[in-house]
């Protein structure tokens, strides 16, 4: 992806805007610890050898190395009981010096039916992923203390580049739990008419044509091309599929970009705002952690 010139002022440089956040966090950091003593540290467990789950814990882990938070890795067999599974998440939080807990998704097909069992039992204080019913059901509530990274990072993208949200017609196509879901409160919270599309709707492109702003999570390259938009949409393209080695996002980029007001390149677009949002989230939960132990940490407004 190389937008001419012309479209450059079109791109939501989801890259540019989370080196930002990552380093003032950095500093958040910094000055935290000369305050307490105490690092921020980041618990995952990753299950098996996946080689997308490995590329995205290495991107975690560098990016945690990189702004002064602990990363720790429990790294379990593809072949591990539910038991020993559920024994690593209760170790992890009781452990105290333990601030943010990650179970890398998805698990091995013997484990993905018990994986909303797992989350629900990762401690609320600790779900660097907002994926715990607790924090779910507060950004029901339009709390969002601990919000889902991917919807996190879309919305603080979206508000840098000071797109209006209100009273826009906003389509996403995608219902899951990490996605779909967790937007529809984040936008209702900020006004926008939501609509959310899936793989039974009928008519998809009656509703994508509409919208003022088109959100697409579906892993399908060039799902979405310009004859499918309105003129001046924005486009949020969460979509990341690899074939032959190359990232593909769910938009034909070029084919929509002379017709699109605005638009997110993958990569380089929601993908960092997710490890930026999970980074954040960390720190949070270390913020939640001190508040316990009688000490109010700043995050310098940090979203
Ligand atoms: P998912 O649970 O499989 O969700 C895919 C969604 O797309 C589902 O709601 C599905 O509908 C819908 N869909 C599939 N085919 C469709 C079709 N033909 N028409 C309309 N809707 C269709 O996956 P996910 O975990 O949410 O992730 C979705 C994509 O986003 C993947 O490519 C993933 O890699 C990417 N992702 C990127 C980031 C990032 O940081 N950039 C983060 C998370 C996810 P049903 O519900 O009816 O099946």
């Amino acid at each position: 992806m190389s937008p001419g010139n012309e479209y450059m002022n079109k791109i939501l440089d989801g890259r540019k805007l989370a080196e930002q956040l990552n380093s003032r966090l950095k500093n958040c950091i910094k000055t935290a610890r000369e305050l307490t003593g105490i690092q921020p540290k980041l618990g995952t467990i990753q299950v098996g050898n996946d080689p997308a789950s490995e590329t995205y814990i290495n991107i975690k882990a560098k990016t945690c190395n990189e702004i002064g938070i602990e990363f720790f890795k429990i790294q379990l067999t593809e072949k591990v009981s539910k038991n020993e599974l559920l024994e690593n998440i209760e170790k992890l939080n009781k452990d105290d010096t333990i601030h943010g807990i990650l179970l890398q998704l998805p698990l091995p097909e013997h484990l993905k039916e018990f994986t909303n069992e797992f989350l629900s039992k990762i401690s609320p204080n600790k779900d660097v992923d907002g994926l715990h019913p607790y924090n779910q059901g507060k950004l029901f509530n339009y709390d969002e203390t601990l919000a889902s990274c991917t919807p996190k990072g879309i919305i603080t993208l979206m508000e840098h580049y000071d797109v209006n949200i209100t009273g826009k017609y906003v389509v996403i196509i995608n219902r899951s739990n990490l996605v779909g879901k967790p937007l529809i409160f984040m936008l209702l919270k900020r006004n926008a008419t939501v609509s959310v599309c899936h793989s039974y709707t009928v008519n998809l492109q009656s509703h994508v044509k509409e919208a003022d702003i088109l959100i697409v999570a579906v892993g399908i390259p060039n799902f979405i091309d310009k004859t499918m938009i309105k003129e001046g949409v924005i486009i949020i393209d969460v979509g990341i599929s690899k074939r032959d080695g190359k990232i593909y996002g769910d938009v034909n980029f070029t084919d929509v970009l002379p017709k699109c007001d605005k638009i997110t390149p993958v990569p380089g677009g929601v993908g960092p705002m997710t490890v930026a949002s999970l980074m954040s989230n960390c720190f949070t939960c270390y913020q939640i952690h001190m508040k316990s132990k009688g000490m109010e940490i700043e995050k310098n407004k940090i979203p």
